[in-house]
């Protein structure tokens, strides 16, 4: 299978016989969501990967989610309140009670308080409960109306769709957070409510600080990374789809062509894309899907997304493995339809040499009919590039890194494979290994990229393709 699958791991997952299973479904991501615990909580479970990685041979991948700035309004004075379409509440700081004889919300997010205007659409509870802002009232409260029937309690999340939010992607918890999983070895780490490429900046300096380098997924959950897309993939490694914010940011009949957007804009940057949230949701409590999440998943693959993610159904789901395996099953037989449409992956012309070389690359591998691409990379940009133009064969990454290895699992129908240290030649790798891995059987052909120096000079980046007759 070319598509990945991302699990969340938490109470239904965490455990040695649970995790095994979950790579022997099939999954070499593990995503490890920080805003239900911290580094204390998940210090054993990455040991336990780390040591079960060494157990299957095969990397596996870390991937460290940062809660980042989600809004939640305060306790409620009573357990819920039951609401009706046009009731009027108060929104305000803890202490703004008494400006008017109505329920109180407490919301304690000065720099969020400071630009509501009247008019502005708020959305409770994930999305279920709309409001309008009516009033600006003293002490720095309004007054809101209910925009439909429903029940608020306490602690729920409070977004304001399309408005851009003047909170900084990284909170105070997220940069400990990042510190604290660098420190215990994460490989790769999602920030979540990115709204500009600044945000992905200060995690980048984080990392580099810590002498590290680890790619950064940008989560896009708000309408406006959904318009600074174009800066923000400059400068994110990886950018996922994170449709359970989204869905509330935006309206959700604007989601499907959203994925469809965003997916086709990271393809085109040769950026590794994750769909995410709900995708076989039912399957927490049912051990088949629905029809939908099944089209979903298909669809998902057949817009051309790198990864798949399981939330609550690896995390708290009671039919964890069985899900993995359900997804595995709708990928494959999506990917077959896919390999029968036609895909043009032809570069534009201001495009770098890279891009070209990676193209040229697929083209002889298909004209050829060869078995497989072979790429020496050493920062897996090469093996980015080919997954990128999506060939009809695997791509084998050679990388002398096992942190390059661990990054390339998001990658699209990229396999890795250590290098035999003792050839000096990128060339000479490929073809050795080529000859030696039992994949490939006399008679092969296989298409290879690497880099090749100058004569007497450093090798200085793939700049070769080659096809090679085992
Ligand atoms: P996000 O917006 O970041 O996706 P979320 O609350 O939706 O946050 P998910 O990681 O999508 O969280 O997981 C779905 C649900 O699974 C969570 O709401 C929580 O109930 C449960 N869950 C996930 N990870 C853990 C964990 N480590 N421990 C306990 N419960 C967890
Ligand atoms: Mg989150
Ligand atoms: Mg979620």
């Amino acid at each position: 299978m070319r598509t990945k699958i991302i699990a969340t791991i938490g109470p239904a997952s965490n455990s040695r016989q649970k995790l095994s299973e979950l790579i022997e479904a099939g999954v070499r991501i593990f995503r490890l969501n920080f805003s239900h615990g911290d580094a204390t909580m998940f210090e054993g479970l990455i040991a336990l990967i780390r040591e079960l990685e060494t157990e299957y041979e095969t990397p596996i991948t870390i991937l460290q989610d940062l809660s980042g700035p989600k809004m939640r309004i305060g306790q409620l004075s009573e357990d819920s309140y039951t609401l009706k379409k046009h009731d009027r509440l108060v929104l305000g700081p803890s202490g703004s009670e008494h400006v008017r004889q109505l329920p109180f919300i407490p919301f304690d997010v000065p720099e969020i308080m400071e630009t509501l205007e009247i008019g502005d659409k708020i959305v409770l509870a994930d999305g279920v409960l709309p409001f309008r802002v009516t009033e600006k009232l003293d002490l720095g409260a309004f007054e809101i109306e209910c925009r439909n029937d429903g029940f608020l309690t306490s602690r729920k999340g409070l977004a304001l769709p399309g408005k851009p939010i003047n909170l900084p992607a990284m909170t105070e918890k997220d940069q400990k957070d990042l510190r604290d999983g660098l420190r215990l070895g994460v490989d790769a780490c999602a920030l979540s409510f990115v709204q500009t490429a600044a945000d992905i900046e200060v995690a980048r300096k984080i990392i580099l600080e810590s002498g590290k380098n680890i790619p950064i997924i940008a989560k896009l959950e708000r309408q406006n990374s959904v318009t600074n897309l174009e800066a923000i993939l400059e400068v994110t490694d990886i950018i996922m789809v994170a449709r359970g914010d989204l869905g509330v940011e935006c309206p959700l009949p604007q989601l499907p062509a959203m994925q469809k957007r965003i997916i086709e804009a990271c393809n085109r940057a040769g950026k590794p894309v994750i769909v995410a949230t709900q995708m076989l949701l039912s399957m927490v409590n049912n051990p088949v899907p629905t029809r939908a999440e099944t089209t979903d998943v298909a669809n998902a693959v057949l817009d051309g997304t790198d990864c798949l993610m399981l939330s609550e159904e690896t995390a708290m789901g009671n039919y964890p493995v069985q899900t993995v395996k359900y997804m595995t099953n709708i990928a494959q037989e999506a990917e077959k339809y896919y390999f029968e449409q036609e895909r043009d992956m032809t570069p534009s012309k201001g495009q770098a040499t890279p891009d070209f070389l990676a193209y040229s690359a697929c083209l002889m591998a298909e004209k050829v009919e060869a078995k497989a691409l072979v790429c020496h990379s050493n920062s897996g940009t090469s093996a980015r590039l080919l997954s990128a133009r999506r060939p009809n064969q695997l791509v084998h990454a050679l990388t002398p890194n096992e942190n390059v290895r661990r990054a390339l699992n998001f990658s699209w129908g990229v396999v890795s494979d250590p290098i035999d240290k003792s050839i000096e030649a990128h060339l000479q790798r490929a073809e050795t290994f080529v000859e030696t891995s039992p994949e490939f059987h006399a008679g092969d052909r296989v298409v290879i990229t690497a880099g090749q120096p100058k004569p007497g000079g450093q090798a200085r980046g793939t700049n070769l393709v080659k096809i090679y007759h085992k």
